[in-house]
């Protein structure tokens, strides 16, 4: 048996669907059937070529892609139940951490799992064994001891696609943050990270949710998600205006937590700005080498200020993503999320199309591309 991985030949260009044999699990390990796989903000980083430093000039069998869900084509032996310690059976839905922590380290052992210095990430170079080691393929091989989750029934595919990337980042980086029921929470980028955080905010008891950005479809489905103002790049076009505006809408105190989920840096000091005495600003857009900002230190300690930054996350934050998305299905439009899916042959126009409708597209058309290879 043979399996499709997309190998990508040039930054900004095309794949190539290349097969290669579909491994048998070894004990502990799981094959998974993947169904479903997101194109995220950092794919497409990785796309354009902004991650040259990692990834080599031009790509040499580069293969990506770590937002996905699936089925359990095949158990490891040994392997009986999910993360969870719910029973796991063959043709189960489950969603998994695409990184592994190595869990006996001071960092792992300090409750930072996220941060474990000696995570291993799968290969990104195709035709490494065993061969489907990322999102963008018929398969995905869990290697023994990843973590592991069962989808709830309720929770469909096309729902649960970003719980493993974006939702569990959101609900990661708000937790290190300390946001808490009551706080006003600025939002900086409404792509799929700054609407997943919308609404978790809404979940956590968030009082006031203001969000930024300068698509006026974005910040439409951001009020879908239940925010309270949205602020438009294109009425106010200067950081000066912005501050004020979020002053106004805070008593001119500032927000409780500001959350970056743009990746350009020139957004970090307007945000930092935004912030009341002893507020915390969460960093988690940035990804690309070399995003650089300056800000003033003395501000910052004058402040009060809390930096925090959020890469990864703890195995805890993809089960709380889960229940999440199971208690709050006719509550947020989730489905709108995702705009465009796409069969896995035609995965270079939904790249095309993704990069299109983060550059802002027609301004109708909007959020995310996915790629579909089972259902
Ligand atoms: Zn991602
Ligand atoms: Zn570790």
């Amino acid at each position: 048996m043979k399996g499709r991985v997309a190998v990508l030949k040039a930054y900004g260009g095309d794949f190539e669907l290349r097969e290669y044999p579909v491994p048998d699990p070894e004990p502990g390990a799981i094959l998974v059937r993947l169904t479903r796989a997101g194109v995220c903000g950092s794919d497409l980083h990785i796309w354009r070529g902004e991650m040259k430093e990692v990834y080599g000039s031009p790509p040499r069998d580069l293969t990506f892609g770590h937002e996905m869900c699936g089925r359990v084509e095949r158990l490891g032996e040994g392997v009986t139940v999910d993360s969870a310690g719910q029973p796991l059976r063959e043709g189960d839905r489950m969603t998994f951490l695409y990184f592994f922590p190595c869990g006996r380290c001071p960092v792992c052992l300090r409750d930072e799992v996220g941060s474990c210095p000696r995570k291993a990430r799968p290969s990104r170079v195709a035709g490494t064994r065993p061969f489907f080691n990322n999102a963008y393929g018929d398969y995905y091989y869990l290697r023994p001891g990843g973590f592991l989750f069962r989808i709830p029934d309720e929770v469909s595919d096309d729902v649960a696609t970003p719980a493993n990337c974006a939702l569990a980042q959101v609900i990661y980086g708000l937790a290190r943050a300390g946001l808490r029921p009551g706080d006003t929470l600025v939002i900086q980028g409404a792509g799929g990270l700054g609407l997943n955080a919308v609404a978790v905010a809404r979940d956590t008891g968030a009082d006031r949710v203001i969000v930024l950005d300068r698509v006026a479809s974005r910040l439409e489905l951001a009020r879908a998600f239940g925010a309270d103002h949205t602020l438009s790049l294109a009425d106010l076009p200067t950081p000066e205006r912005r501050i004020e505006a979020v002053m106004d809408l805070t008593g001119g105190f500032g927000a409780d937590v500001v959350a970056d989920f743009v990746g350009y840096p020139e957004v970090v000091p307007e945000g930092l700005r935004m912030l009341r005495g002893g507020g915390c600003y969460l960093e988690i857009g940035s990804i690309a080498p070399g995003n650089v900002f300056s800000y003033d230190a003395t501000a910052l300690v004058r402040g009060n200020a809390r930096l925090v930054a959020a890469s990864n996350y703890s195995p805890w934050a993809l089960a709380r993503a889960l229940g999440f998305l199971r208690r709050n299905l006719g509550r947020f439009p989730f489905e709108r999320l995702v705009s465009h899916v796409f069969p896995l042959e035609d995965i270079s126009e939904a790249f095309r199309e993704a990069d299109w409708m983060q550059r802002g597209g027609d301004g109708l058309r909007l959020s995310r591309a996915a790629l579909s290879m089972a259902d």
